[in-house]
């Protein structure tokens, strides 16, 4: 089993891009801020911070990196986080997401994407494969149907109409692993390391609309056919452009289990501020989790962005990061606040 440490600095260098410096610390910013403790800030109260994008792990760097480009091009936010998260798809050495990932337990990659923007328009694809880019067939779902929701052979057919190509996703490396596992073909949802770390992005751009995408290959070795969270809209991803985001990684089961991110951007309509509501939906899910045996495996991380460009994230043990870009402190690394050790 590869180190977490090792496969987080393994995975830096093989995603930053040339030229550019990453801060692996906070530079002084707090994940939250104590007035955020407090509360959501009134829209009105205090200037919105806009654009702002957060995203999920160290994956999250080079993909805010794409998506601030996008944004400064003069792209909408469902463009930027469509460009973001498309970086980490295209990435082999990313192996839980897109070209790439790691198989299912009969040797298939099988990927799972939504997006979502501020006028309630969503798109999503389940148990799709041969594809690179699930979240452009998302987005396309969501531009070219009047559905929301497309998986496996239909959701493939769908994006064959639509001009993408079939390719083989599974790298000579995503096979080793695989080999390697077939030994004992042994399934456990082992906690942060490289066999789940989707990626979820959520922006507000200078309009100060919100957007989210998500985007992974699920679970390695999960059962052929299992969608986890991340393609259903409430779970993996959820926003209302009038409260706020938030997006989901960790089991997706558990996601699944309690609507996390739909019930993240409720608590924020409350009042709550976003690491506020990610923290009561983590420990929401502990306490579910608390008598099970799967406890042991189970690692939840949220991440939320609101409509004043205020973000916050939590988890429920240590190792989850998160990417965040604004204006004042650039792109770096947080490591999230989590709930036990
Ligand atoms: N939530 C994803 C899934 O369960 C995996 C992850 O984010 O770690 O498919």
């Amino acid at each position: 089993m590869i180190d977490r440490r090792k496969f987080i600095t393994k995975t830096a260098l093989g995603t930053v891009a040339v030229g550019t410096l990453y801060s692996c610390v906070d530079n002084g910013i707090k994940p939250h801020d104590p007035q955020q403790k407090n509360g959501a800030v009134k829209e009105g109260e205090k200037k919105v911070k806009k654009p702002v994008l957060i995203s999920t792990w160290n994956h999250g760097l080079p993909a805010n990196e794409e998506a601030w480009k996008t944004l400064k091009n003069g792209g909408s936010g469902l463009d930027a986080v469509e460009a973001g998260v498309k970086v980490a798809e295209a990435d082999p050495k990313v192996s839980s997401v897109g070209y790439g990932g790691w198989p299912d337990r009969d040797g298939k990659v099988t990927l799972d994407a939504c997006i979502m923007d501020h006028e309630f328009n969503c798109g999503s694809v389940a148990f799709l494969q041969n594809i690179k880019h699930p979240i452009s067939v998302a987005r396309k779902v969501m531009e070219k149907t009047p559905h929301i929701m497309l998986v496996g052979e239909g959701a493939k057919q769908f994006a064959l109409e639509q001009g993408f190509k079939e390719e083989n996703l599974l790298t000579p490396e995503a096979e080793k692993a695989y080999r390697e596992w077939l030994q004992k073909s042994e399934y456990k949802p082992v906690i942060n390391i490289e066999n789940h770390d989707t990626i979820s992005m959520l922006a507000i751009d200078e309009n100060g609309d919100l957007s989210g995408a998500c985007t992974t290959s699920g679970a390695a070795w999960k059962v052929h056919g299992r969608v986890g969270d991340s393609p259903i809209i409430g779970a993996g991803l959820f926003l209302d452009n009038e409260v706020g985001s938030a997006a989901a990684t960790g089991l997706g089961e558990a996601v699944i289990r309690t609507s996390g991110s739909a019930m993240v951007v409720e608590l924020m309509r409350q009042g709550k501020s976003p690491y506020e509501a990610c923290k009561e939906i983590v420990e929401r899910i502990h306490k579910i989790y608390r008598n099970r045996p799967d406890l042991e495996y189970l690692q939840i991380g949220f991440i939320a962005l609101n409509k004043q460009g205020e973000y916050g994230a939590y988890c429920l043990r240590p190792g989850f990061n998160y990417a965040v870009y604004d204006e004042e402190h650039g792109n770096r690394l947080i490591d999230g606040e989590y709930e036990i050790s």
